[in-house]
Formats: C-alpha cells, structure tokens, sequence
C-alpha cells in the first residue's frame, strides 16, 4: 500500500479539523432556498409554524427529505412492476446536460428498435475524482448483451458530440426494494463524499421514460402518505413571511363556534 507523506506544516491542526467539522454540520442545516428560509407554514386551525422545505435534491437541508421521497415513490413502482436490469453507462469526457439527455434519447431509440419496449428511471452521478457524468439504470427490457449496449451507447454518445463512451456495465438486481435504494443512494451518498453534481450543472437528477411508472409519481406519494401517516387531515395551512414581533390571534366564529388563528 502506497503511504502519502505529509509535511507536519501541512498537515491541518486539530482545531483547523474542528472549524471545518462544524462548518460542515452547520452547512447541513442550512436551506439553499432563501425564500423557504423567510417563510413558515402556519396552520390556521391549530396556531402551530411548520418550516418550509424547499424540496430541491441540491439543499443540504432538505435533501435526506427529497431522498426518502423518491424512494418511497420508486420502491412502492417496483415492489408491483419489477425492474431486471441495474445498468451503469459512464461518460469519457465532460459533456452539457443537454448532450446527455440527446445521448441518452439517442440510446433508447436504437434500444427500441430492437427491444420495442424499454422502460428506465436514470440517476445522475459524478465519479469523485474525474468529475465526469455517468448514469444509474433501473431498466425493465429484454435481453441485451454487455456488448451491444457498449455499441449502442459508444454510437449515442457520439450522436451527442461526446467523445465516444464504449464503457457500460449491466448486472440482475438481487431485489427489487434494494435495487431502488441502491440507485438512488447514490443521490444522497455522492452528495457526503462531495461527488455531487457541480453547481454550474442545471440538469435533472432523476429522469425516466413515459411508461416506466404504472401512474403519476404524485398519486404514489399520496398514496405512500395515505398509508404510513393516514387519509390527510382538513388542517388549513398557510405559507406565511417571517414576521419579527408579529402575533397569533384567535377568533371564534360565533354561530358555528369555529375556533381560527392568525398570525399578523
Ligand atoms: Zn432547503
């Protein structure tokens, strides 16, 4: 095993370790989103203030949150419509969002053609070192041997404008409920390792084809929320600015008895 050595000079004092492992916790808590920081929830049936999420993958905040959803979402879709394939395709040089999506539609084309239906959910990702883009498969379709996705994603690439990326690996999900997590950790674990995606990248995280889920993600969900936390309550909430030295009134509704609060 190579050992590095390090001049003492450079090495990073214990406080310096210190600084930088609350810089990081602090960091953790903080919301990228300046408007879901200057505002709350405010429930007009009970008084209480719940923060806003911003629900953005990019938030240090709010991503353990955007992460638990998308699995719960993906889970609950295979656990009934199984995937058989986890499929990695990697990129040999950096490339825009949009070659992306044209090599990745380039793909799935010629896919087709031959497999007529495949169906996919892609996960974005940056290998740490390089910083290169390469995308997480959970694929439902036919047979395709390695060697001919390498052709067909080489050929993609290069529709792209890419430098061609002959490099891709297919392997058989041992279940399905880990299939999906193991996808989209890597969501959540590159962000740790800081293998996130680069801030100047606008592209999606997650993308998927038409018919890869059985209904909307948004009925999953509701349906997802229905059954761990029950049917939603009639509680009204009401997104509210951070008011200094504002106050929660109560008024009752004298003919039904209603009991209402308002944050002013
Ligand atoms: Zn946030």
């Amino acid at each position: 095993m190579a050992v590095k050595i390090v001049p003492s000079s450079a090495r990073p004092s214990t406080i310096e370790r210190l600084s930088q492992a609350v810089n990081e916790l602090l960091e953790e808590s903080q919301c990228i989103s300046r408007y879901a920081s200057n505002h709350k929830l405010f429930s007009t049936s009970t008084g209480e203030f719940r923060e806003v999420n911003c629900k953005s993958w990019k938030c240090p905040k709010h991503r353990v949150s955007w992460l638990w959803k998308q699995k719960t979402i993906v889970t609950r879709e295979l656990l009934h419509n199984p995937i058989n394939k986890l499929i990695t395709l990697t990129l040999a040089e950096k490339c825009s969002p949009e070659q992306l999506n044209l090599a990745r539609q380039l793909l799935c084309r010629d896919l087709r053609k031959d497999n007529n239906d495949f169906q996919y959910l892609a996960v974005l990702e940056f290998t740490s070192a390089t910083r290169l883009p390469h995308l997480h498969l959970l694929a439902r379709s036919c047979f395709i041997p390695q060697k001919k996705l390498s052709e067909l994603w080489e050929k993609a690439t290069m529709g792209a404008k890419i430098l061609p990326s002959p490099v891709v690996y297919i392997e058989k999900p041992r279940d399905q409920a880990a299939a999906s997590i193991y996808a989209l950790s890597y969501a959540l674990d590159g962000y740790n390792k800081k293998q996130d995606i680069p801030k100047e990248w606008k592209g999606r995280k997650i993308s998927y084809s038409k018919k890869f889920f059985s209904k909307s993600t948004k009925e999953i969900w509701k349906e997802a929320l229905t059954e761990i936390y029950g049917p939603p309550s009639n509680e009204k909430w009401v997104i509210t600015p951070n008011k200094p030295g504002a106050q929660i009134r109560q008024s009752v509704d004298n003919s039904s008895g209603e009991i209402t609060f308002r944050y002013t």
